[in-house]
């Protein structure tokens, strides 16, 4: 199955990155939020963006348009289009709310239909809908989407072959390159990431260095683009925070426990970018 006509719940940082990347490669994509102000938000964004990719002269102004005229954006799962091939969900990092869209877009979609979930931590086979585990899968995108190759495929205990080849040949579609992992807690990318980021965490707590020291040496020694501190801010640390707890919870091991640190910022809501202070201060 070639999949063409596709949906994005979801029109937030990740979802609207999705559907800038699938209009761009010529997919028809119906982009869903809960209200016109956040679509229109995302429809501004995704110009934005492939206004950047201009630029750089990655494409030019008639992808452009062509790319923003295969978006429409509705408001309600319900105007989902019964002969979508394949939804990509990209809504708040919430079980109940991804399990009642589920819900409803098994009552519209047509039965082989493809749901792909782009969670990066809730497992894969927990939120499968009973009728349609073969058809579920995690599509984990990274962030900024437009620009970041891996697309990390996460099966569930019962995703079938065919969805998970069917994902794969989407992805590459895309420009991205799949890359296949097990469904197990933090899949790889968390699960190697975010405890790295918290035992850096850890190392400020006990004075081990200054933040500034601690990201330096992770980036002129490791090589890293950022320090593991910089990129919690980018990422959010409530969102860190929550991967360390599903990584503590699902292997009961108590090396993924969360730094004492970690969880006072986050109640302190010093939570990076986004808030205007982390373990730096953003203008
Ligand atoms: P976000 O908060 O930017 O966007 C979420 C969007 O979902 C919001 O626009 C919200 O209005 C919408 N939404 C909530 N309930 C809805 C509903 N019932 N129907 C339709 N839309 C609804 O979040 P995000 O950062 O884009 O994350 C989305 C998903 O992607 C999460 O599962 C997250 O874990 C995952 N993810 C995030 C990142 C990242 O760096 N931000 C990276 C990889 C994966």
């Amino acid at each position: 199955m070639s999949l063409k006509l596709t949906a994005v719940v979801g029109a937030g940082t990740m979802g609207s990155g999705i559907a800038h990347v699938l209009a761009l490669s010529g997919y028809r994509v119906q982009l869903c939020d809960i209200n016109y102000t956040i679509l229109d938000k995302a429809i501004n964004a995704i110009s934005k963006n492939i206004d950047r990719q201009i630029k750089k002269n990655l494409i030019d102004e008639k992808e452009k348009n062509e790319a923003l005229k295969r978006i429409s954006t509705i408001d309600k799962i319900d105007k989902i289009d019964s002969a979508t091939e394949i939804i990509i969900e990209a809504v708040v990092e919430n079980y109940d709310i991804k399990i009642n869209i589920y819900k409803q877009l098994t009552n519209i979609l047509k039965s082989d239909a493809i749901i792909a979930t782009n969670t990066s931590s809730i497992s894969i086979t927990a939120l499968a809908p009973k009728d349609r585990a073969a058809n579920f899968i995690g599509m984990h995108f990274m962030n900024p989407v437009p620009v970041m190759k891996l697309v990390e495929v996460v099966r569930g205990y019962e995703t079938s072959d065919e969805t998970a080849k069917n994902v794969i040949d989407l992805a590459k579609n895309l420009g991205k390159i799949p890359v296949e992992v097990n469904d197990y807690p933090g899949f790889i990318s968390n699960r190697v990431l975010i405890p790295m980021i918290n035992e850096a965490i850890f190392a400020l707590y006990e004075g081990v260095a200054t933040a500034q020291n601690i990201d330096s040496i992770m980036k002129l020694g490791m090589n890293h683009p950022m320090g593991p501190l910089e990129l919690a801010d980018f990422i959010g640390l409530d969102v860190c925070l929550s991967i360390m707890e599903v990584l503590y919870e699902g292997y009961n091991d108590s090396k993924y426990r969360p730094c004492p640190l970690l969880k006072k910022m986050v109640a302190a809501g010093k939570l990076g970018r986004k808030s205007g202070v982390g373990f730096y201060k953003y203008e």
